[in-house]
Formats: C-alpha cells, structure tokens, sequence
C-alpha cells in the first residue's frame, strides 16, 4: 500500500541540509546580546530523535549553541510540576501577537503576561522556580532537570553568554520591574533574572536538545528510561502552548507552515514536537523579522511536508 513504508528519515534529514546548504547565512544574527554576535551565521544542525530512541541527524547537530528561549520549555514544566496550576494565576495562555520582547501589552494588562513564552512571561515562571531557593540552587535544579530529560550530564551553561546577556538586558530588566511592581513576581528582580539569563544561556546540540524534548513527544514519559516527566494532560498542553505562542508573533504562520508544536530561540535554535513519533531540533542563527530561525523554521516545514507530521489531520 502506497504510503505504509517506513520513512527514510536519515535520507530525509541529508536531503533538507543538502537543499539549504545555497543559502546558509540568511536570515540576521541577533546581536543585541553581544556573544550571540560572534556565532558564525552559517552553521546548520538538524536532528530527529524517534519516540523509539533513531537518531537522525545532519550538519552540525553535534554542536553546541545558545538554546535562549527555549530554555522556557523547560522552566515551564518544571514550574507546573512544583506550583500546578496556580500557575496561571500569574501568566495567562494566550498568544501575543507582539514581538518576544514587548513591554506595551504588559502595562495594558496589569503586569500579567499573556503566555509563558513571551519573555515577561517566562520571567514571572523563573520567579516560580526560584520560590524556595537561593539564585544558585535554582539555577542548579534547572541544569540538573534539562539533564535528567536529555539523559546527559555533559549539558552546560555557558557563562560567557549569560554574563553578556545580563549586561545588556536594560528590556528585560524593565519588564521585570514593572511585573515586581504588580505583584506578578516576588523576588528581588536581579536575582529573577539572574536566574532566567542562565536558564537561556544553557548550551546544547540539536541531539542533545531533541532528546530533552522527547517527553512530548511521547505523552508526558521519556520512552527511553522509561521516566515520567509530566502527566499526558500536561504534556498535550505544553504542546498546545508551544503551537499557539512558541513563536511569538509568528505562531501562526508557523502553525501553518509547518503543522507542530514547536519552540523558537534568539541563538537560531527550534524545538518541534511530532507527537507519537519524534523530537526534532534544528539550529541555523539567521533569525526573520519576527527573531525566529529563518532557515529552520524552513527546515522544520520541509520535514513535516516529507514526512506527513502534523498535528491537523493524517
Ligand atoms: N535571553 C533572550 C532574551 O531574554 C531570549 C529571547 C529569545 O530567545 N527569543 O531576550
């Protein structure tokens, strides 16, 4: 029957590097934090890791690269799994239509951010994780939990670029002095942020970051160990938040194209979740007007066109 044999992933995944390869240096590196400028704008990794433990792979998914926001993936579920629900009492699940960054909406709306992947967002989440701890504890268990999901003690922050970051945060700051001033925060801002700029200084490989990510694919366990990391409830709906705001005001045209929950982050980098069968990262720093991975975002469509991934239908 046409349509029933296995995927030549690997042969999918060497196709698209092949593809892209013309054009790798479009898009622009971010540079408003001063490390991130120094990445060379035509790397490009891509990796696919099955729900049964494939990895596929091309370019240079063995590199490791500043994963920002996608950090806010993590910090989401570990927050849940320590405060539930209540969560929501202080960030809402709404998409922005604003730029990843944006202040404006936050005073409109009483310092409750619209979606915990907006910066001010995953800001007042870094708060929720940093309840009951010191800056350097919860930095530690954020480590210790990215880890334990990629199955790899080799995962580090790079400090470089979480220092660089806490230089030049003068939006973030303000974000997070204005949600301290509603309330919507409870420590002290710079211990907030010093938190949260390391979060989003983790540095990973495509592999090692779409093996963390595995858990969503696979209803809430890590099909691999075996480990139940969330609930499937909570795990459909870290994916439905990752489909609606995990490209700020480019969700929906990432919706559109490609199909699948995905996470986008200012170092290049995209977590995409295909539910039932894998975890894919791609990484290529050229960012589009919305400071989403141009090429990967790219990538990410012809995957799911290539192999029929989607959220939407068969
Ligand atoms: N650390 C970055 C910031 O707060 C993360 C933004 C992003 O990746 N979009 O600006």
């Amino acid at each position: 029957m046409p349509g029933t044999e296995p995927l030549d992933l690997q042969a999918i995944v060497d196709d698209i590097h092949r593809e892209l390869a013309p054009r790798l240096g479009e898009g622009k590196v971010a540079d408003y934090i001063p490390q991130l400028a120094r990445i060379d704008p035509k790397r490009f990794g891509m990796a696919v890791v099955t729900v049964d433990g494939q990895v596929f792979q091309a370019g240079d998914a063995g590199l490791p690269f500043s994963i920002q926001s996608i950090s806010k993936v993590f910090t989401l579920t570990l927050a849940l799994g320590k405060h539930g629900e209540n969560i929501w009492k202080r960030v809402g699940r709404e998409p922005s239509g604003s730029a990843f960054n944006s202040i404006v909406q936050l005073e409109h709306e009483h310092g409750i951010p619209r979606n915990p992947f907006i910066n001010a967002g995953a800001i007042a989440v870094t708060d929720r994780v940093l309840a009951g701890h010191t800056p350097r504890e919860a930095i530690g268990e954020i480590v210790r939990f990215v880890r334990y999901l990629a199955n790899d003690e080799d995962i580090l922050i790079d400090a470089e670029v979480a220092r660089s970051e806490e230089a030049t945060g003068y939006r973030n700051f303000a974000l997070a002095n204005f949600m301290r001033a509603f309330g919507t925060i409870d420590h002290p801002v710079d211990h907030v942020l010093g938190v949260y700029f390391h979060q989003c200084a983790l540095a990973m490989t495509c592999i090692q970051l779409a093996r963390a990510g595995l858990y969503l694919a696979a209803s809430g366990s890590d099909p691999l160990t075996g480990h139940s990391v969330v609930s499937r409830q909570r795990a459909r709906r870290i994916n439905a938040l990752m489909l609606t705001c995990g490209h700020y005001d480019g969700s929906g045209d990432f919706a559109f194209r490609v199909g699948l929950p995905g996470k986008s982050g200012v170092g290049g980098g995209i977590l995409c979740v295909a539910p039932g069968k894998a975890a894919i990262a791609v990484w290529s720093p050229g960012l589009n007007q919305n400071g989403n991975s141009l090429l990967g975002s790219l990538a990410l469509e012809m995957l799911a066109n290539r192999t029929g991934w989607s959220v939407f239908g068969a």
